[in-house]
């Protein structure tokens, strides 16, 4: 028996030149060396445990721990969190919250404080409510206009989440993480919303990124993946023993396709968020659209420091219509955008976001996800829909 004990599967990120671009990335993440008569990225392993004789040494040991399946994507993503640093460390989970829930409760105890944006993922008021129960204060503050600055005074944990969703505020991930780092916190950052094609929130100073790989990174709507990064060092350690603890796992099929998906991140990305802008143009014309925010359009409130430490301003364009009916006729009146919750899918999706009772958003308000259709036949849908769902 060979003592790799990797199914032939070693992960050794294939050497890329350093200004590789996006697409090029997106295609290579996390594959292997070649080996002949292996496949280019070998197939899912299923195991519960490996071969293990003697001393209970890795990297395979039991299947809740680690398998080779989830290193080549830890590998994949940790590429695109932070292509040419070494010192970073990738853990995958079985869902954003998951991925989330990890860094939240492994970082902090009875006594902490933690900051979260009062504007950011409909959960965070549940994780809100958990934390608290554990004895654990919570601030909250928006998104928008750095307010967290204001309420950061000894805390222990800043969550940031930008851009937000569903109110698709931004904010300055550099300025707030070092003012929270000056005050001794860790910061960690939802990146689900831009993918790392789209911002790199450990290059803007953040101790964690983290995201749900649900939605654009993967962009399937077939998988729930959420994944954590940061610096080797004792938090991401903690981050790592807490998956351990609650066993929060990605099956090895689930983490495949992911790793699959992540081949074509850059197409989908380019394509669904270049047909956001001109969705959210066409929008902006219609006299019963209030409220359209992009961050990608010039004029956004969020524009100017989206632009800063953007690369791609994501896939979602969010939007008002007068009232709940409005809303509900035009979303049934819509032939090629499913009503739908989540997004980044290659499928457009839209829901009236109140309909959860989650977030703080107008009766008519709609997060719409544009997806990979030609962007004429998409515009030209959600103009009909608008004209039919009038009056
Ligand atoms: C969807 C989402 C999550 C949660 O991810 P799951 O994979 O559904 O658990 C977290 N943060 C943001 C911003 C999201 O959109």
């Amino acid at each position: 028996m060979s003592d790799s004990a990797t199914n032939g599967h070693d992960a050794a990120r294939t050497a890329l030149p350093p200004d590789a671009g996006d697409g090029t990335r997106a295609v290579r993440a996390g594959l292997p060396e070649p080996v002949k008569h292996e496949p280019t990225l070998p197939g899912p392993v299923f195991a519960a445990h490996f071969h293990l004789p003697g001393d209970p040494t890795g990297p395979y040991t039991y299947g809740r721990d680690e398998n080779p399946t989830w290193t080549l994507l830890e590998d994949a993503i940790g590429g695109l969190e932070a292509p040419g640093r070494d010192d970073v460390e990738t853990l995958v989970f079985a869902s954003g919250m998951a991925a989330i829930s990890s860094v939240l409760f492994s970082q902090v105890k009875a006594g902490d404080v933690v900051v979260l944006p009062s504007d950011g993922y409909q959960v965070l008021p549940l994780v809100r409510a958990q934390l608290e129960a554990y004895g654990v204060e919570v601030r909250t503050a928006p998104t928008g206009q750095d307010a967290q600055l204001d309420v950061l005074d000894g805390a222990r944990l800043l969550w940031i989440e930008t851009p937000s969703n569903p109110g698709l505020d931004v904010c300055d991930v550099r300025r707030l993480a070092e003012a929270a780092q000056a005050r001794g916190a860790l910061v960690a950052v939802d990146n689900t919303l831009a993918t790392p094609l789209g911002q790199r929130p450990l290059e803007l100073g953040a101790d964690f990124v983290v995201a749900s790989g649900t939605k654009q990174l993967t962009g399937h709507g077939d998988i729930l993946l959420g994944y954590v990064a940061g610096r080797t060092g004792a938090p991401m350690t903690a981050v790592r023993r807490w998956r351990k603890i609650v066993g929060a796992i990605p099956g090895p099929m689930e983490a495949w396709l992911a790793h699959r998906s992540l081949a074509t991140l850059q197409l989908r990305a380019d394509r669904q968020n270049a047909t956001a802008l001109r969705v959210a143009e066409a929008l902006r014309s219609r006299p019963e659209v209030t409220g359209l925010r992009y961050p990608g359009l010039p004029d956004d409130p969020s524009h100017e420091i989206a632009s800063r430490q953007m690369r791609r301003y994501g896939c979602v364009v969010s939007f008002t219509l007068p009232s709940r009916d409005r809303a509900d006729r035009f979303l049934d009146a819509l032939r090629l955008v499913d009503d739908a919750t989540s997004f980044g899918g290659v499928r457009s999706t839209a829901e009236r976001r109140g309909r959860w009772g989650g977030d703080a958003v107008p009766e008519g308000f709609v997060r719409l996800s544009v997806g990979a259709e030609d962007p004429e036949d998409l515009v030209a849908d959600l103009l009909r829909a608008l004209d039919a769902s009038a009056g």
